[in-house]
């Protein structure tokens, strides 16, 4: 039999599993999604405002540079407009990074359980992924600094991480950074920032502001505005130019721009926010901790609960389910398979979380 002559993709497009995104309950359903680390407290009521006020004016292209937006992020962050560019999505971001500095014979470097977009994105260029043991579900900075070949161009650093919660320290972010040579791009994601509370974490602006090859990606998905996609990133002139380069002349859509630029700015409903995250996130921690499940120290808007056995995962996802509350299986994309990712939720949804997931440990 011969093979059909056909449109073939790029080497590597087809070594790569689809990602996995986390489930919703069927439409008109009563359930509660905790899969996919949305708000619970909707979005920033400002922001809703100008998103409608953006989508006045849908036949006129958006300006492609997200200016209103950037300056929105330079106001609030102080940073020059000039070092930011905005993605659909962080995602977006990503995409383009890996496309611009990975191609077939590259390496990137990622820890074990970091972010699995990173092997989609590396594969899609066409390089290859180096996977990293951890320690404990925490990035190992040695591990990582120990797999860098002549080969390596990136490193992807989820930090905090998803689905782990867990983080690296500003002083442990640096070390990994001083131990990188020159030509290799290090890539801070911080998704999760707005949900630190730890003292000795820093974001991964000063070291982007400040070296030729770091970038830091952030996006407003887990704030209130996934529906909304959007990303930004702030990196070197060098880098922001390639980047600009590249991506869809409009890239961003001007109610996201417009949105964007109004959770920016209320800084009332971000504390708001982190405020309820950090409570529920807290709570829920102490509540389970003991229960024959381990639930690992986290500084997102999410804990990942390790079970003894997947088969008591699977029990407690499924007692979740039934009770109306969907979380997030982490062992066919993370291979976590006594784990289960939740998100926090509302004081109903947590209390109810917690009562399931007690409730089971008592009838094992
Ligand atoms: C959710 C998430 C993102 C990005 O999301 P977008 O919705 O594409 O902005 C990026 N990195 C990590 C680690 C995430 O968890």
């Amino acid at each position: 039999m011969s093979e059909p002559i056909r449109p073939t993709p790029q080497p590597g497009i087809l070594d790569i599993a689809p990602y996995l995104p986390g489930k919703s309950g069927a439409p008109g359903s009563q359930t509660i999604k905790l899969s996919a680390n949305e708000s619970p407290l909707g979005a920033s009521p400002k922001a809703l405002a100008a998103m409608l006020e953006g989508a006045a004016r849908l036949e006129v292209y958006p300006e492609g540079s997200s200016r209103v937006l950037r300056e929105a992020l330079g106001d609030v962050h102080g940073i020059d407009p000039n070092s930011i560019v905005c993605g659909n999505g962080s995602d977006d971001l990503l995409h383009l990074l890996a496309q611009t500095y990975l191609g077939v014979g590259d390496e990137a470097v990622m820890n074990r359980y970091g972010f699995s977009v990173y092997p989609i994105i590396t594969r899609a260029a066409g390089a290859m992924i180096v996977m990293v043991e951890e320690t404990d579900y925490r990035a190992d900075v040695d591990a990582l600094l120990a797999a860098v070949t002549p080969r390596t161009k990136v490193v992807w650093l989820a930090n905090p991480n998803n689905p782990t919660g867990t983080y690296l320290s500003a002083a442990e972010v640096r070390r990994l950074h001083a131990g990188l040579r020159p030509d290799i791009l290090l890539v801070v994601d911080n998704a999760y920032a707005e949900y630190v509370t730890a003292d000795d974490f820093e974001v991964g602006l000063d070291l982007a502001r400040t070296n030729e090859n770091v970038v830091m990606v952030r996006t407003f998905s887990k704030m209130g505005l996934a529906a909304a996609r959007i990303g930004w990133m702030v990196g070197p002139d060098h880098i922001v130019d390639a980047i600009n380069r590249i991506r869809g002349p409009f890239n961003v859509n001007l109610p996201a721009q417009m949105a964007g630029a109004a959770a920016t700015r209320d800084t009332e409903f971000n504390a708001k926010l982190k405020a309820h995250n950090a409570q529920w996130r807290d709570w829920l921690s102490a509540e389970l901790a003991g229960n024959r499940m381990r639930v690992v120290p986290s500084q997102a808007n999410f804990v990942m609960v390790l079970f003894d056995t997947p088969e008591m995962a699977s029990a407690a996802f499924v007692a979740l389910a039934d009770a109306g509350y969907i979380v997030r299986e982490i062992g066919a994309s993370y291979g976590i398979d006594n784990g289960l990712r939740i998100s926090i939720g509302s004081e109903d949804a947590m209390r109810g979380v917690a009562k399931v997931l007690k409730s089971m440990d008592q009838t094992q």
